[in-house]
């Protein structure tokens, strides 16, 4: 599908809002792109915590060199067209948004070649100012290059956490889109040290230790419920392994990553009174259902969701981990008495 500029009618429609916070903002933005261009291989290298370099490289579709100007603009995407196209979204971005707000903060260098393409091209942009564009000889698929992150704006470098921090917050990132696409071979490497490298078979317990560490992943326990059009797979970690917070659990809706309250209350419900009073489970769960029962529109980040029948979703997640349970540990659990 080309690139479009939305008209305005359908951007306004668009929940809207700053995409690029942090450098584990940006890279998302970039690892949902490729995941959009149908990569097999993604590969990730971020410098300083994301501050001098984050690159993110895709073997996808690719962009034409005709249309990679206009890629850059915002409200430019492929992936949408009218209004109620937003009713049926497959893919993960929709808004036209993240390379060009991207390109405005930062010096982004777009590297591309289709595969109908004999050579492909590059092109710089500068705090959103072109400075280079030019055919270059690439292999098939995309390189998105982000240097000097906040350049424009760096009052916004200070709102930043430590470096640790932030590079915790990409490591664990992409080990969630890692475990999302078993079947897309994921490397990232910071500061030239490798910190996460899957194999792409389509294993997700392999992929697991990336996430929660190799003890963990070993005791973790395999949700499987279908139930109509609703699929809810993953894994959810036994009684007893707890945490403090709930920042281990990951939940993603058709691919996408949501951070949704309800979804982890409805987790948590499940193992009932088999966690003490403030602890919970570590779960990492996919659900699958028709594009049409979610809005996904909700969240500038996209970060949130609303679904049709909530109470149906939220149903067969109770009864998928409660299932799961139950069949790991047939004795039930019970809470000893204080
Ligand atoms: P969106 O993803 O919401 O469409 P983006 O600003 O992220 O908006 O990207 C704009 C457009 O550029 C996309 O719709 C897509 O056509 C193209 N594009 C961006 N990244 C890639 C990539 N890695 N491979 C192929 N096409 C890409
Ligand atoms: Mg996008």
């Amino acid at each position: 599908m080309t690139i479009q500029i939305l008209p305005d009618e359908v951007a306004s429609q668009i929940a809207a809002g700053e995409v690029v916070e942090r450098p584990a903002s940006v890279v998302k933005e970039l690892v949902e792109n490729a995941l959009d261009a149908g990569a097999t291989s993604i590969h990730i290298k971020v410098d300083a915590a994301g501050k001098r370099l984050i690159e993110v490289s895709d073997d996808g579709c690719g962009i034409s060199m005709e249309e990679m100007r206009i890629a850059m603009a915002r409200h430019a995407t492929s992936k949408l067209r009218r209004a109620e196209d937003l009713f049926h979204i497959t893919s993960l971005g929709f808004r036209g948004e993240a390379l060009a707000s991207i390109a405005s903060v930062s010096r982004m260098t777009l590297e591309s070649k289709t595969r109908t393409e004999k050579t492909g091209a590059r092109l710089i942009v500068e705090g959103g100012k072109e400075s280079q564009f030019e055919p270059a000889g690439l292999p098939g698929g995309t390189t998105v290059r982000v240097e000097d992150l906040f350049l424009t704006v760096p009052a916004r470098l200070k709102f930043l956490k430590t470096d640790a921090t932030e590079r915790s917050q990409i490591d664990s990132l992409v080990a969630r889109y890692a475990l999302a696409y078993p079947d897309v071979r994921f490397q990232l490497v910071q500061d030239g040290h490798s910190s996460l490298s899957t194999p792409g078979n389509g294993n997700r317990r392999e992929v697991l230790a990336g996430l929660y560490g190799v003890d963990l992943a070993r005791q973790m326990i395999e949700v499987l419920l279908q139930e109509e059009n609703l699929n809810l797979t993953g894994f959810i970690s036994p009684v007893s392994v707890t945490r403090a917070t709930r920042r281990d659990i990951t939940f993603f809706v058709n691919g996408r990553w949501v951070q949704d309250p309800a979804l982890s209350s409805a987790l948590v419900q499940a193992y009932h009174t088999m966690l003490m009073v403030g602890r919970y489970p570590a779960a990492a769960l996919f659900l699958k259902l028709e594009p049409e029962e979610v809005d996904v529109n909700v969240h500038p980040a996209k970060a949130e969701v609303r679904f049709r029948s909530q109470d149906k979703v939220f149903s067969v997640v109770q009864r998928g981990v409660r299932r799961a349970l139950l069949a790991s540990s047939p004795v039930p659990y019970i809470q000893p008495s204080r």
